[in-house]
């Protein structure tokens, strides 16, 4: 019997398509390579990803693949593999799965390669123009003449002497001409010649690039650690430098707001070559001809933002994550919750190539991968550049004066370090004039009406928002209750902006938040003003933390670390921990020593303290002591199950019967269900339901039974749900 091809669809259901070979031309599709298929009355593209002898489908009402689309496939052999193990891993169907690696013009039927249509006379067709052939048509006997004159003739070029198409078809019909298709740029061989020269290494940096380039060409999985300005780009530089000498490629991924200009320039710069950049902000036409660029290898490596690691990177020779604690790792929109992260030290596994994984911060996840020699711990301890690390200092908000947020030892500190000529940043990861609008007579609080939460003010615009659902409505001139003023209380980047300005009216400021970037440009052009010495303070969210190199900023002030200290979430200490540290290494890039203060009304909490005289080291320590007291992860492994209703008990019922289902399986438990935190979010109930093993293996074997009955309960049509395993956020 003849093979039977698997393929993925596009459709929730969790299982393979067996098709027969095509009819026509009876070629057989590669492993990897989109095909169109019939589906029901539709045809779909669908992507093989395996071959089968037998099939549990009957012979006779098997179908035929009825186009193969991709010669050459669009998924690699390792990509395949990854695919593969995340549908099991993730719970998530394979169909889904595979579509989400691919750019949606090739989900869509798109060309892989950008072809080019040709034609060529035959040797008949060369004697028939030498004696001109066709007589009685004057059109072809043109055609064919100027054919077989230039040689294989691209149809662009045959198209500027007008209409030609019929001519040729009868010209090919008598077997004189014949058509072409021509990929344009066949996988090309890597050329790299690097124009920026590269800075003599230090020695933590020259290690650091030993020991990888050492594990080249097998799987080797490295944490680099080393404050922001350490020089670990530094590091990823020069061991690609050696890959692309070797032939090979590499891919580097990045958080979102990581990506900038800068950093695609200075890999350009330093290469030699364009990267293929892949990211969230791209049209489908960029992103394919992004995807082009890597598949067909003429970009030597790519550079991406989470979904980049299905990129197809012929060759690959290496793969690096930067900033690897970064949430933005983890998918959290649409039903696939992946963390790019984790796969990315796959998919090294899966090729045989060395994994890096960079950061400041590690997450306590790969400290403790670190820990038990799993992955092997580098580290820069030396600042690149002469600089010397930021002094943290913390500021009690209960014995000082305090004027919308800003205490007076800050105040003074900013004045200090303006005064010396120095640029100063204000960190608050709270956007808006401020948090709550208040009424002064009856107490009447703004709230969102589709969400537990309150509406924030945005004094400049006269608007209440919900940072929840969206929400948008006029700002009240009085209490809609009673009457009387009403007035905002508490501070966001907005207020603190203008008590600043009211504070400092010498000194212009920058803000960065997300109410001031709508669009890419925006933050370029805050990080133009703020680089180039014309605004002398810098008022933030997180967005200050990443990827920007401030080379003047000698005084960080944290306007509040409290919001995580006390969290229900059990991550929510490490990160806190990892903004702290991140927003501080802003600090003293340049020559002079930064000063770092942090308010908080909690000064004596184990935390604080613990990160101020041991640094991030010393709190992971601690941390990773209690997160193994309490069985949480990476002492334990955990799934969610979440869902959202109109009603709560709605919500409620569909996890206690999964719940139900569940019965007694050894070495797993199930916490809840419970509501979430913030229970009604955009009109909907949400709540969740964790499940929890000492061991990854058991988990899984439990959710890949218990998961198909869970669907077929009738009280999961009337929520929406998704399983997320590993969570990084609880509610
Ligand atoms: P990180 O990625 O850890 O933030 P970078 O590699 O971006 O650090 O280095 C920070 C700055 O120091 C950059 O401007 C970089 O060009 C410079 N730098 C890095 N390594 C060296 C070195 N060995 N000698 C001189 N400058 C360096
Ligand atoms: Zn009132
Ligand atoms: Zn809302």
């Amino acid at each position: 019997m003849s093979p039977l091809f698997r393929v993925a669809l596009d459709t929730p259901l969790r299982r393979l398509f067996d098709y027969t070979t095509p009819v026509a031309g009876g070629a057989a599709p590669q492993v990897g390579a989109r095909v169109r298929v019939p589906f029901g009355r539709r045809t779909l593209v669908g992507i093989v990803l395996g071959t089968a002898e037998e099939s549990a489908v009957p012979a006779e009402r098997l179908k035929p693949i009825l186009e193969i689309l991709d010669p050459r496939p669009v998924l690699s052999p390792d990509v395949v593999e990854l695919l593969a193990w995340a549908s099991q891993y993730y719970q998530h169907p394979i169909g889904e799965v595979a579509m989400a690696a691919l750019p949606r013009a090739l989900r869509l039927g798109a060309a892989a390669a950008r072809r080019s249509e040709s034609w060529q006379a035959t040797a008949e067709g060369r004697e028939a123009a030498a004696v001109g052939e066709p007589r009685r048509a004057p059109r072809q006997q043109a055609l064919l003449a100027r054919i077989a004159q230039l040689g294989p003739c691209p149809a662009e070029v045959l198209d500027r002497d007008g209409e030609w198409r019929t001519a040729a078809r009868a010209l090919r019909a008598r077997g004189w001409v014949e058509q072409r298709e021509l990929d344009v740029a066949e996988a090309v061989a890597v050329s790299a010649a690097p124009n920026d020269p590269a800075p003599q290494l230090l020695a933590g940096q020259a290690d650091a690039v030993e020991r990888i380039s050492a594990s080249l060409g097998r799987y080797d999985a490295f944490v680099l650690q080393g404050i922001t300005g350490s020089g670990k780009t530094e590091v990823y530089l020069h061991v690609i430098e050696r890959v692309l000498r070797a032939g090979r490629r590499a891919l580097v991924l990045v958080p979102e707001i990581g990506l900038t200009p800068q950093l695609v320039q200075r890999f350009h710069a330093r290469l030699g070559v364009p990267p293929a950049v892949l990211h969230s902000g791209l049209t489908d036409a960029e992103r394919l001809q992004a995807w082009r660029a890597a598949w067909q290898g003429t970009a030597a490596i790519v550079l991406g933002t989470r979904s980049a690691v299905f990129a197809p990177v012929p060759d690959l020779g290496l793969i690096v994550v930067d900033e690897e604690h970064d949430a933005s790792f983890k998918q959290h929109e649409g039903g696939w919750h992946y963390s790019a992260r984790d796969l990315a030290v796959l998919r090294a596994h899966h090729a045989g190539v060395p994994v890096v994984l960079g950061s400041a911060t590690p997450s306590l996840e790969t400290l403790h991968n670190a820990g038990t020699a799993r992955y092997t711990h580098l580290r820069l301890t030396e600042r690149a550049g002469a600089a010397t690390p930021p002094q943290l200092k913390l500021i009690d908000l209960r014995s000082h004066a305090v004027r919308t947020g800003i205490s007076t030892p800050a105040v003074l500190a900013i004045s200090k370090h303006l005064a010396a000529g120095d640029q100063v940043l204000v960190y608050l990861n709270r956007r808006g004039y401020a948090p709550t609008l208040l009424c002064t007579a009856c107490g009447w609080i703004a709230p969102c009406r589709e969400c537990d939460a309150r509406m924030t003010v945005h004094l400049a615009h006269q608007r209440l928002r919900c940072h929840h659902c969206g929400a948008d409505s006029p700002l009240p001139a009085a209490c809609p209750q009673c009457g009387y003023p009403v007035r905002p209380v508490g501070a966001g980047t907005e207020r603190i902006e203008q008590t600043l300005q009211e504070l400092f009216p010498q000194a212009p400021i920058a803000r960065l938040d997300r109410d001031v970037v709508r669009r890419r440009d925006d933050m370029e052009e805050i990080m133009r003003r703020v680089a180039g010495g014309e605004a002398r303070i810098l008022v933030g969210t997180q967005m200050v933390t990443k990827g920007h190199d401030f080379p003047n900023v000698t005084l960080v002030v944290v306007l509040n670390a409290d919001q995580g200290l006390f969290s229900s979430d059990f991550r929510a200490s490490e990160r806190l921990a990892q903004t702290i540290v991140q927003v501080a290494g802003r600090a003293g890039r340049g020559s002079r020593p930064g000063e770092v203060l942090i308010q908080t009304e909690f000064p004596d909490h184990p935390l604080l303290r613990q990160l101020l005289a041991e640094g991030y080291d010393g709190f992971a320590q601690v941390a990773l002591e209690e997160r193994a007291q309490a069985h949480w992860p990476p002492f334990s492994r955990l799934a969610a199950l979440r869902d959202s209703a109109r009603t709560p008990q709605a919500a409620l019922l569909f996890l206690r019967e999964a719940r139900a289902l569940a019965g007694e399986a050894a070495d797993v438990r199930l916490l809840g269900p419970v509501p979430a935190a913030m229970a009604r979010r955009a009109g909907r109930h949400h709540a969740q339901l964790l499940i929890e093993s000492p061991d990854r293996t058991r988990l899984q074997a439990f959710l890949t039974e218990w998961l198909p009955q869970v669907e077929a309960l009738k009280s999961a049509r009337a929520v929406r749900w998704s399983l997320d395993v590993d969570p990084q956020e609880l509610f």
